[in-house]
């Protein structure tokens, strides 16, 4: 599971790191040094928080965005 596909899916804010329950996110510096999210798939529960938290995926532009919608409409 992926917090973004791509870059401009991601500010690297670090909203989601702070927020996961389980500390199943660390943010990994890339080769220019800025920091991006990785969810560690052996801890996560899969509660979502991560993207409920996040404002670039509120806007739904990324396809883990719009797969919590659906789950979301489905509740
Ligand atoms: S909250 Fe969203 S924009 Fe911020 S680091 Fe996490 S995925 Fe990126
Ligand atoms: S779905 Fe929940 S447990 Fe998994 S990374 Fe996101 S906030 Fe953490």
């Amino acid at each position: 599971m992926k917090l973004y596909t791509k870059k401009e899916e991601c500010c690297g804010c670090g909203v989601c790191y702070s927020m996961c329950p389980v500390g199943a996110i660390v943010m990994q510096e890339d080769e220019r040094g800025f920091q991006y999210p990785v969810i560690k798939e052996e801890k996560c529960i899969g509660c979502l928080k991560c993207v409920k938290v996040c404002a670039l995926k509120a806007r739904r532009n990324c396809v883990y965005g719009e797969r919590y919608e659906r789950k979301k409409s489905n509740l």
